[in-house]
C-alpha cells in the first residue's frame, strides 16, 4: 500500500505523540538548512533566530564540520565505540584541553554522559551527592534543568514538573538573583542555610545557570554568582553551573561564567557542544570530586564519535584564538540595540538576558506568541520563554552574516509593531 499522501504533514498530527511543540507553532515542512537559513519544502525561505535552542551555535551544516564528517563516514572511521578509545574522542579531547581548558586554568576532567543536556546534570546531580555523601541540591526558581526524574526535581516550571505525575524530591528551589525585587537572594540562603532552624538540609550543591534560557532569560550578576559560589565553598557544597543552553559562546565568551571570577566544581555541557546538532553532553569534574568507579554512572552513548568529529572542528575553527570571541562582542552590541528600539514599540517592555541570548520581555504570554507568529509569517523563526512564555528570545547563530542578522532584526521589529497596531485596531 503506498503512504498516505494527503498531506505532506498529516503524518505527524496522526501519529506524532501530543508531546510534540516546536512543530504546533511553527507546523512547515523543512528539507534544507544552512547556516542561519532553514528552507521549507515549497523552497520558502526562514532566518532561524531560534538555533535549535542554542544547539546550532555555528549555524546549520558548517561546511568545515560536514566535510570532516563526510570524510571520517567516508573512511569508515568509528560510528559508535562505547567509551573504547578511538581517534575521534582522542582528537576532540586534546583540541578541549588545549583550546578551552588550558588556557582558563581549568583543571576538571571530562566525564561523558548520555547524549542529552538531562543526561549530563542527571551524571551532576549524582556527583555531587556520592562526593559530599549529601542529598540536598539547591536550585533556583525559574531554573531549567532538563526533564528526567533528578533534573526534573531542580526545574522551577510547575508544568514540567506536573508531568512527572510523582513527586520530584532531593531539591531545595530557592530565589535566583533579582527574582523579588529588594530581596538580596543570596543574603537569605546564607541566612537559612546558617540557621539551624532555616530549614534547609546542608547542601550536596548549589546548582544555577548564569542566564536562564527557559525561565526567561534572567540574568545573575557576576556579584551574584560569585556570592553564590563562596557560600557553597563555606557549606562544603559543589558548586554546579549548568552551560548546557549559555554555554558554547552563546553569551560571547566559551563558558558563561568566565569572566565572573568563579571556578566551578561541575559545569554541564550539551546542545551546541558537537558544534553540528549532534547529541553529544558531558561533563566538566574538578579532580577531587571524580567519584564514580568504572561504569558506576554508564550507559551505551556516552560519546558520540561523529560529534567528537565535529565537536573538535568547532574547537579548533572558531576557539583556538579570539577571533571569533571578539565578533561576538560587536554582534551583542547589535542586538542589544535592535532590541532596544523593538521594546520601545511596546509599553512597559523590557530587554532580559546578555551576550547572544538576549530577548524582550512584552508583558504577556500572547502578545509575544502574536510577534514571534507574524514573525514567522514574514519568514522568521523565533521563539518566546518565560514562566508565562512572555520573552521573545533571540537566540541567533552566533555566526549569522551582519545583513542577515539585520534582516531578521527588522522583521521582528515590523512584527511587534504589526502586531500592536492590530492590537489597537481592535480596540478602537
Ligand atoms: N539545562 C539547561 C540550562 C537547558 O536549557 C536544557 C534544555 O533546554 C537542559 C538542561 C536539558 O537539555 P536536554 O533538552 O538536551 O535534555
Amino acid at each position: 500500500m503506498p503512504y498516505d499522501m494527503d498531506s505532506p504533514t498529516s503524518v505527524f498530527a496522526r501519529r506524532e505523540s501530543e508531546a510534540r511543540s516546536y512543530c504546533r507553532a511553527i507546523p512547515q515542512l523543512f528539507t534544507e538548512a544552512r547556516g542561519s537559513e532553514m528552507f521549507d519544502a515549497d523552497g520558502n525561505r526562514y532566518i532561524d533566530f531560534l538555533a535549535g535552542c542554542s544547539s546550532l551555535n555555528y549555524g546549520h551544516n558548517d561546511a568545515d564540520m560536514k566535510a570532516a564528517l563526510i570524510d571520517h563516514i567516508a573512511g569508515d572511521g568509528i560510528a559508535h565505540g562505547l567509551d573504547l578509545h578511538t581517534d575521534a574522542k582522542r582528537r576532540f579531547l586534546a583540541a578541549f584541553e588545549s583550546h578551552i581548558l588550558k588556557p582558563r586554568d581549568m583543571d576538571h576532567r571530562v566525564m561523558f554522559t548520555g547524549p542529552t543536556g538531562a543526561n549530563a546534570v542527571e551524571a551532576a546531580m549524582k556527583i555531587a551527592r556520592k562526593s559530599t555523601g549529601r542529598t540536598n541540591i539547591i536550585a533556583f526558581t525559574n531554573g531549567f534543568h532538563g526533564v528526567t526524574m533528578g533534573a526534573l526535581a531542580a526545574t522551577g516550571n510547575g508544568y514540567h514538573r506536573g508531568g512527572a505525575a510523582m513527586d520530584t524530591s532531593g531539591v531545595t528551589r530557592l530565589p535566583y538573583d533579582g527574582y523579588a525585587e529588594g530581596v538580596d537572594s543570596a543574603a537569605l540562603l546564607e541566612q537559612m542555610l546558617n540557621d539551624p532552624s532555616g530549614g534547609v538540609d546542608a547542601p550536596a550543591a548549589i546548582m544555577l545557570e548564569t542566564v536562564q534560557g527557559e525561565g526567561g532569560l534572567n540574568a545573575a550578576s557576576a556579584g551574584w554568582v560569585k556570592r553564590i559560589a563562596k557560600i557553597a565553598q563555606a557549606h562544603g557544597a559543589l558548586l554546579i553551573i549548568d552551560d548546557i543552553q549559555a554555554g558554547c559562546g552563546r553569551t560571547g565568551t566559551f563558558f558563561s561564567f568566565e569572566e565572573m571570577g568563579v571556578k566551578p566544581d561541575l559545569v554541564t555541557m550539551a546542545k551546541s557542544l558537537s558544534g553540528f546538532g549532534l547529541p553529544m553532553a558531558m561533563v566538566l569534574v574538578r579532580p577531587k570530586h571524580d567519584v564514580f568507579g568504572p561504569a558506576e554512572h554508564n550507559g551505551t552513548f556516552r560519546g558520540n564519535t561523529h560529534a567528537f568529529v565535529t565537536a573538535r572542528v568547532a574547537i579548533e575553527k572558531f576557539w583556538a584564538d579570539d577571533g571569533f570571541q571578539k565578533e561576538l562582542a560587536g554582534k551583542a552590541e547589535r542586538l542589544t540595540e535592535a532590541l532596544t528600539a523593538i521594546a520601545a514599540t511596546v509599553p512597559n517592555a523590557r530587554l532580559k538576558g546578555r551576550g547572544l541570548m538576549q530577548g524582550v520581555d512584552v508583558g504577556s504570554g500572547e502578545l509575544a506568541g502574536e510577534i514571534c507568529g507574524r514573525a514567522f509569517e514574514m519568514g522568521l523563526i523565533v521563539e518566546t520563554s518565560g514562566p508565562r512564555d512572555e520573552v521573545v528570545k533571540i537566540l541567533a547563530p552566533l555566526t549569522t552574516p551582519a545583513e542577515i542578522f539585520d534582516e531578521g532584526l527588522a522583521i521582528l521589529e515590523q512584527a511587534a509593531r504589526d502586531v500592536q497596531g492590530e492590537t489597537r485596531m481592535a480596540a478602537e
